[in-house]
């Protein structure tokens, strides 16, 4: 197996907790492998309140977003765009190259290209754009770091595994995270926040429960107690070869 020469992986997707959800246990085993793991997402989760102002619940959703990353030596980054206004424009294309220019990705995971929420999409698309074009010299003004290159990019599972028109996605990789589950919810559960917005907003008081019953569901596949899917994105300039399953399979 070829390992790419800067072992960095990079979770770019839209709110925070979405990472600890979608592929916080593959983040895990990826950290145990001697990965380097940076967090990013688009917003710091400014309307993921019923109660508190968007400043006061951005600052307790970047902390706890902080603290899960810490949790397996990750760096949290954000790119302090709004909920529901995450745009694949020219400006905001322009941050997300310049943040996978700082960290120099050889594996990235995004979302689905067809998500619930539109944000989710949009990333999706910024995650494409910058890790195509990151290595580019003239693309950014930051310095271009060695090794720079088009990375893996792996799409996770839209919510509930399913797209927006409800029909199920058909995985191409995955990953036995049996071993990484308690680590996960561990980290799920530093975004305390979320836990009484979601009780408040979707009537659904089972955090926690809601990903351990996707994860079970996913791991049937592959007769794991517990799995995350993802589609890997093989098309013209991305490495084709499924590095996940190498690795972890
Ligand atoms: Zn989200």
């Amino acid at each position: 197996m070829t390992q790419p020469q800067n072992r960095i992986a990079l979770s770019f997707l839209a709110h925070p907790d979405d990472a600890e959800i979608l592929c916080g246990g593959t983040l895990v085993r990826l950290a145990e492998a001697g990965w380097e793991v940076h967090i990013c997402t688009a917003t710091p989760g400014d309307c993921g309140t019923t109660t508190q102002n968007r400043w006061d619940i951005s600052s307790a959703r970047t902390q706890e977003a902080r603290r899960a990353a810490a949790m397996i030596g990750a760096t949290y980054h954000c790119l302090d765009e709004r909920d529901l206004f995450v745009v694949f424009d020219k400006p905001t294309i322009a941050k997300a190259v310049d943040l996978f220019r700082r960290v120099a990705p050889s594996l990235v995971f995004t979302h689905a290209r067809s998500d619930y929420m539109l944000d989710h999409e949009q990333v999706s698309l910024l995650a494409r754009a910058a890790s195509f074009g990151y290595g580019a010299p003239n693309v950014s003004n930051l310095p271009l770091r060695a090794g720079s290159g088009v990375p893996y990019l792996y799409y996770c599972d839209p919510i509930e595994g399913i797209d927006p028109l409800g029909n199920e996605v058909q995985p191409t990789t995955v990953i036995d995270i049996s071993g990484q589950q308690a680590k996960k919810l561990a980290m799920l559960a530093c975004h305390a926040s979320q836990r009484e917005w979601l009780r408040a907003h979707h009537g659904i008081d089972e955090y926690l429960d809601m990903t351990r019953r996707h994860d079970a569901r996913r791991g049937q596949r592959i007769g794991a107690s517990a799995a995350e899917a993802f589609v890997q994105h093989r098309g013209h300039a991305y490495p084709a070869n499924d590095i996940l399953r190498e690795m972890f399979a």
